[in-house]
């Protein structure tokens, strides 16, 4: 029987973390289970960072793009005798079920106590929608909604230049951000690690732009391409783009803009319903049972095994996404 949870949160913020630790306090405490928050995520977990949950307190943060427990990265979690010792602090504090919101390396670190015989049920938090084994993570539409209106401003201001803008945007091994802001934003041009502009193809697309589109052209481009495996840098892109049109182009780094927006309705809903089904998921799987809470598209929830959730192969989407793009963005 399930007396007393812990909830975490891991790796980069995400909007609607808050809504997923809301849910997970209330749904519990409705059901006279206990809660303890573990603030600064695997760090604080180490440091025995506990807090007992004061529901009247975490409710006013439901708008709040923040996470109000707090979280980390803590690469020393990867040590086995790391997580041992995690393993003795969660049985200390008789901790039933850890829940862990999270992206995939939240979600390895998960799967390490498991190994232990910790139970721990993950929910997917990042705004990069890294999580192969669902379609869509929790705040996500968020930062996207972040991205296309940094987008739409950059749009009027280059209009009025003709100018060329090179606007860099968060996920680093998964592209979804860039491909679907691409998309809202009707951009010229795209950058992923499978896609890669040269400064000549940029050239050509503004010359097109001109000619037959738009006054500016808006080129999305994903972050850690440019400058890494041997390509020359963002600002060395930006500068040769500049020499060979003579136009107004610069570079633009969304940075943490993306992460910080007030988290979306269709966010807050996803974290609740997920947060709501891993309750229950909880309360009625095996004891030693751990697993990730996965949205599956059209109002499925469904819970796998976490390992099975890590080996998945990468989205399908991704692909379909980009093609739909190139089918869009046609001059
Ligand atoms: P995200 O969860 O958003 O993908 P990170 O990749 O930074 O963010 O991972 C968050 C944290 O998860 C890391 O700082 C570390 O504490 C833990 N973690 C990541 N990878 C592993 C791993 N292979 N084994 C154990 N813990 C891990």
């Amino acid at each position: 029987m399930i007396k007393k949870i812990a909830i975490l949160a891991s790796g980069g913020n995400s909007p609607a973390m808050n809504n997923a630790i809301i849910t997970l306090v209330r749904k519990a405490k409705s059901l006279g289970i206990s809660v303890e928050l573990i603030y600064e995520g695997y760090k604080g977990l180490l440091e025995e960072n506990f807090v007992k949950s004061q529901l009247s307190m975490l409710s006013y943060f439901y708008a709040n793009g923040s996470v109000i427990i707090g979280t980390s990265r803590y690469p020393k979690f990867t040590e086995l005798k790391v997580r041992q010792k995690a393993k003795q602090i969660l049985n200390k504090h008789k901790i039933d079920c850890l829940f862990v919101i999270g992206g995939d390396g939240s979600y390895k670190g998960a799967e390490g106590l498991a190994k232990l015989g910790i139970k721990v049920i993950c929910l997917p938090g990042t705004i990069d929608n890294d999580v192969r084994s669902t379609v869509k993570t929790i705040g996500f539409s968020t930062a996207l909604n972040q991205i296309v209106t940094s987008i739409d401003n950059i749009r009027n201001s280059f209009d009025s230049h003709c100018g060329i803008a090179l606007v860099e945007v968060m996920g680093r091994r998964f592209p979804d951000l860039s491909i679907n802001a691409a998309i809202a934003t009707q951009a010229e041009g795209l950058v992923t690690c499978d896609n890669v502009l040269s400064v000549d193809d940029i050239v050509k697309i503004s010359k097109e732009t001109w000619k037959n589109k738009h006054r500016s052209c808006i080129i999305v481009v994903s972050e850690k391409v440019y400058g890494y495996n041997g390509l020359p840098t963002l600002a060395q892109i930006t500068k040769e783009i500049k020499e060979k049109t003579n136009r107004l182009c610069r570079t633009i780094v969304l940075g943490y803009i993306q992460r910080g927006g007030v988290p979306s309705a269709e966010d807050r809903i996803l974290a609740s319903r997920l947060a709501s089904f891993a309750i229950d998921q909880c309360i009625k799987s095996e004891k030693n049972k751990s697993y990730t809470i996965d949205y599956l598209g059209a109002g499925k929830i469904v819970a796998n095994e976490i390992s099975k959730s890590l080996n998945l192969k990468v989205k399908e989407t991704n692909k379909k996404v980009y093609l739909d793009f190139l089918k869009y963005n046609k001059f």
